[in-house]
């Protein structure tokens, strides 16, 4: 499996490079986000609604699961770190499909129902504010979104 590295020296060169992916993003695509806590999941989804055209701001939607923002294309932000049945269906489908791109922080919890095609992005803490951003694209598509971004 092909896997990508960016280094991120701040939280700012995170939302940049995020800004920068979503640049390249089109209706229908998901990218799942996974990393300890304070890694900078959010940090990484707030750029990337900046690069959407979203101008509300971006939270953390810990307490709602799914949240929906309008934008030239519209993010759907979910968090599924409190979902505590991981087999429950909360319609994700509807949002994987939709006119927007899809987020999933916490991605692995509900791995049973998520598309077969997308792109994983791990973010790791390698210093005080230094992150090591991995994207895994699962399918042709997102792999070439990969090395268009790396190039
Ligand atoms: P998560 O959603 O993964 O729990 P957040 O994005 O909410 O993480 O928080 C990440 C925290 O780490 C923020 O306070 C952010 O300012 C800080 N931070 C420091 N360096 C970086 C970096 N290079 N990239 C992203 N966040 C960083
Ligand atoms: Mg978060």
């Amino acid at each position: 499996m092909s896997q990508f590295e960016y280094i991120s020296s701040n939280p700012d060169e995170t939302g940049v490079f995020a800004k920068r992916l979503a640049g390249l993003l089109a209706p229908g695509d998901v990218l799942t986000l996974e990393g300890d806590l304070g890694a900078g999941k959010t940090t990484f989804t707030k750029g990337l609604a900046l690069g959407l055209g979203i101008k509300r701001t971006v939270n953390s939607p810990t307490f709602t699961i799914i949240k929906e923002y309008k934008g030239d294309l519209p993010l759907y932000h979910m968090d599924v770190y409190r979902l505590d049945d991981s087999f429950e269906d909360l319609g994700f489908d509807e949002y994987f499909e939709g006119e927007g791109v899809t987020v999933v922080e916490w991605a692995h919890l509900i791995e049973d129902q998520l598309p077969g095609d997308r792109l994983a992005i791990g973010i790791y803490r390698t210093g005080d504010t230094e992150r090591r951003i991995v994207l895994e694209p699962v399918g042709d598509r997102y792999r070439k979104l990969c090395e268009e971004i790396m190039a």
